[in-house]
């Protein structure tokens, strides 16, 4: 797994690959705390708790028609008119069938009346006065349209793990539990860093030599999808006074530090030296990987992650998805998702000694399988050409060619 450098947790490993770095990020990462919020809140939250079915699903033996309820004995004896003694709603409760030869009109979602189990549907029904005459053509079966009781879970079943992400149907689930507060995973606090003499706001005035500072947006919205990271987001100068400071106060802020740029070794890379300077112990800083090749990571004295990503826009988003949003979800506590593995729609070439993350996108072959053609960029600041991509592959280290076909790890954005 390791390339060279040092190994032991005390001293700092320099150049490790990606699976060295990504072990190293995540065994440092801590849970964020839990809170209870209203389930109108809880949508793309972690849950931190287990639920259990307070009532059999269904609760009661539901109707799935409209029609009439009957006995299937009257059926099976012969019975083919049956007296209309009743009318039953969704939300009232049970009626009864008294005597032989009767029916209940019955909507979808009542409860089953008493004495009957079986539905006929309003299609297969001519009303005569108050009798409902089932025609010859239709065929009833015992049970047919009722959900019975407890036939999807009994009461006190587990329906959601601690762990889940919460999406539409589990906030289904959580409002036929009757829960209206869940407790889930607090949203990670993060400070989204940009550093660079050349960067100004997007909408403010720009000079030649100037470039809008884009990372910190990127940044901003994959964490709010993939985590529901609250960002706080700030541009810095290349000024070590002004970034101590800055970063000092935006650490006392937050959960996690996600800088971009000034991590290379050019004069005015100052990050690495701020950090350390601010008692954030160095991890790593290199992976052997294109492109990203110089991130920084350390840890805080707090414990909390410093991520110091390289400032072209590839890098930064390819470090955010490899390595950010694993340690935020780790951090959160959600169940890890199984891999997905994408077929490589062509030969892919690269000799460099370096994991390679490819961008692509995704077609569907007629059996069915997810193809990945690539869409490699015009260098890691080509960020134009991510447009519409679906995401980047991993092609691991040591390899001259990915051969068409090759399963892939897909990272989607
Ligand atoms: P650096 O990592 O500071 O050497 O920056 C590498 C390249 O990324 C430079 O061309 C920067 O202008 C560009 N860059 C750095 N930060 C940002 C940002 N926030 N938005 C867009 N481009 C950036
Ligand atoms: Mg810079």
């Amino acid at each position: 797994m390791w390339h060279h450098g040092l190994i032991s947790h005390n001293t700092p490993v320099l150049v490790l690959d990606v699976a060295g770095a990504e072990a190293l990020i995540l065994e440092r990462i801590q849970p964020l705390t839990t809170h209870r919020v209203a389930l109108s809140e809880a949508s793309g939250r972690v849950l931190r708790q287990n639920v259990a079915s307070d009532r059999d699903q269904p609760p009661f033996d539901r109707v799935t028609m409209d029609g009439i309820a009957i006995a299937y004995r009257d059926w099976t004896a012969g019975q083919r008119h049956f007296e209309i003694v009743g009318v039953q709603a969704a939300g009232s409760p049970p009626s009864t069938l008294a005597k032989a030869g009767q029916c209940i009109e019955i909507m979808t979602g009542a409860v089953l009346p008493r004495g009957a189990d079986t539905i006929v549907p309003v299609e297969r029904i001519t009303r005569e006065g108050n009798v409902a005459r089932v025609d010859d053509s239709a065929t009833v079966v015992e049970r047919r349209f009722v959900h019975g009781r407890g036939s999807d879970r009994p009461a006190g079943e587990i329906l959601l793990g601690a762990g889940s992400r919460i999406n539409a149907p589990e906030i289904a689930i959580l409002a036929s539990a009757g829960l209206a507060e869940v407790d889930v995973a607090a949203r990670p606090r993060v400070a989204v860093i940009s550093t660079g003499d050349e960067l100004v706001e997007p909408g403010a005035p720009t000079a030649e030599h100037q470039v809008r500072s884009s990372n910190d947006r990127a940044i901003e919205a994959a964490l709010e999808r993939h985590c529901r990271g609250r960002v706080t987001r700030a541009l810095l100068k290349d000024q070590r006074a002004q970034m101590l400071d800055r970063i000092r106060q935006l650490h006392a802020d937050n959960d996690v530090l996600i800088l971009s740029g000034g991590v290379s070794m050019g004069k005015f890379d100052f990050v690495p030296g701020v950090l350390e300077e601010l008692g954030v112990e160095l991890v790593f800083h290199k992976i052997e990987q294109r492109p990203g090749r110089p991130m920084w990571f350390g840890m805080s004295r707090e414990r909390k992650p410093v991520f110091a990503l390289p400032g072209n826009p590839v890098s930064t988003l390819v470090c955010v998805y490899r390595y950010v949003i694993p340690a935020l979800k780790r951090a959160l506590g959600e169940t890890e998702a199984p891999r997905e593995l994408v077929a490589l729609d062509e030969d892919v070439r690269f000799d460099a000694d370096l994991t390679y993350f490819l961008p692509v996108v995704l077609s569907w072959s007629s059996q069915a399988a997810a193809r990945a053609h690539p869409r490699p960029t015009n260098t890691s600041g080509d960020f134009v050409s991510l447009a519409n991509t679906t995401g980047f592959v991993e092609l691991p280290r040591g390899a001259d060619l990915y051969p068409r076909n090759s399963p892939v790890r897909l990272f989607r954005w």
